[in-house]
């Protein structure tokens, strides 16, 4: 998926599924619109005294399997188009990892690199007081996003608790552990993501123990998958890269030192006993799992014809562009799609709102165990689409989604 036009090219997406899948055209319809748009203009004072508007969205795309759920969002770019493709892709993703919830999206368009925490804590409370009368634990859950934080949530928490008149800590998720948030949710995504790497060796036959893993991006995503990469299976981390570099080592890169490395200089370019790899070199190294863990776009047509990784597990959102999808499916490279790789976020996050509901906190043990299921099962019903309608693994996961939103409304008697 490209983000020039992400929200046609989430109806890109459905119109080839439902093609697939035969879907009646009034379902197709319903499925091509956000079913709720709320938008808000609301006031902060900033630190000078003066009062500044500001202007957000929170979008509501189909809740026919239950709750919304989605992230919120502080960018000076936000667009309403923007996060109505993220709020379409965020039902497809609850119901590919089949957690009973919809699909939901927020944002505010403004630079928080440019406010102090004192503007920040107005704004996010200001938000939420002039959207509460659509979210709530049984309606619509946000969470972080981009450039949103666990900070964020407690205050969004605070202020929804204050119009409540009682305490909600379910209202969001993402929050501090002192307030309900889950243990298991910082490497959530990283960990759901080796879930369904393991089971695509499985498939393959590639034997994790020894694998080759390069990780381009080391930052949360892609510094915890180099950790868990090695940990839990055992596997041989030989490229790391972020925005300053790559670097490689082919007898293997220590994913604790490269962290301690990065915290130190700020890159992991420079690492001891690594030599730098351009990008194009790092793509195209002999690996056996490539992991994009960094930004949108990167593996392009040109790039596709040069991969020799055997998955290309994408943990970031976006890597491959639609060009490249098809330039890799011919060329048998297996691709993990990034809403199938990545939705052990979103699905620890469920379970803390289980957790909130209950008011009883598992341990973590118990927290790996669970994600563990349900990726395990949404990367087998994914694969089995593929195999049924000889279609690559992104187009399998939506024609899994999107025919499970659908069962949804049909049941509920909207079609
Ligand atoms: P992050 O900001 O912590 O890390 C991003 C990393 O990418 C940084 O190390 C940065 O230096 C690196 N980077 C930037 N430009 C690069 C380039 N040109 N080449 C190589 N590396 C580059 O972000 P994150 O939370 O780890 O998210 C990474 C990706 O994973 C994003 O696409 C995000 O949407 C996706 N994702 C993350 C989560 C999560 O829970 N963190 C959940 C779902 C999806």
């Amino acid at each position: 998926m490209t983000l020039e036009n992400p929200f046609e090219n989430s109806r890109k997406q459905l119109a080839k599924c439902a093609a697939i899948l035969g879907l009646d055209e009034s379902i197709h319809e319903m499925l091509r619109h956000p079913m709720r748009e709320l938008r808000v203009t609301f006031p902060v004072r900033m630190d000078d005294g003066s009062i500044k508007v500001f202007e957000g969205f929170r979008i509501q795309y189909n809740d026919a399997r239950g709750p919304t759920k989605g992230g919120i969002r502080f960018h000076p770019e936000e667009n309403i188009d923007t996060v109505r493709a993220l709020a379409a892709w965020m039902t497809w993703k609850c119901a590919v990892v089949d957690i009973p919830l919809g699909g939901g999206k927020g944002g505010i368009i403004c630079n928080p690199k440019e406010m102090s925490d004192g503007e920040l804590e107005r704004l996010s409370r200001n938000y939420i007081s002039s959207i509460a009368q659509i979210i709530g634990p049984r309606k619509d859950v946000p969470a972080p996003d981009v450039y949103t934080n666990s900070q964020i949530m407690a205050w969004m928490v605070d202020e929804f608790s204050k119009i409540s008149s009682f305490n909600q800590p379910g209202i969001v998720t993402g929050k501090p552990l002192t307030m309900g948030g889950s243990l298991g949710r910082s490497d959530a995504t990283a960990r759901g993501g080796l879930y369904t790497i393991r089971e695509a060796a499985k498939v393959l036959g590639i034997e994790l123990k020894g694998a080759k893993v390069a990780i381009q991006g080391y930052g949360n995503a892609g510094s915890n998958a180099a950790k868990l990469a090695k940990e839990m299976f055992g596997c041989k981390i030989v490229a790391i890269s972020d925005s300053r570099g790559g670097v490689m080592n082919m007898d293997g890169i220590d994913p604790e030192m490269a962290s301690q490395h990065k915290a130190k200089t700020g890159s992991v370019t420079g690492m001891l006993n690594t030599t730098p790899v351009s990008t194009e070199a790092f793509l195209g190294l002999d690996v056996d799992v490539l992991i994009p863990a960094a930004l949108e776009n990167v593996i392009t047509e040109k790039r596709a014809h040069t991969i020799n990784a055997k998955i290309v597990a994408e943990l970031a959102n976006g890597p491959t562009t639609p060009e490249a999808d098809d330039i890799l499916f011919q060329r048998g490279v297996h691709i993990i799609p990034d809403f199938l790789c990545n939705a052990g976020g979103v699905t620890v996050s469920y379970f803390e709102m289980v957790q909130n509901f209950y008011m009883y906190y598992w341990s973590e043990a118990r927290v790996h165990t669970r994600l563990d299921r349900k990726m395990t099962d949404a990367y087998k019903a994914v694969y089995a689409a593929s195999q049924k309608y000889n279609i690559d693994m992104r187009t399998a996961a939506y024609v899994v989604a999107i025919e499970r939103v659908v069962t949804a409304m049909k049941d509920r008697g909207w079609i």
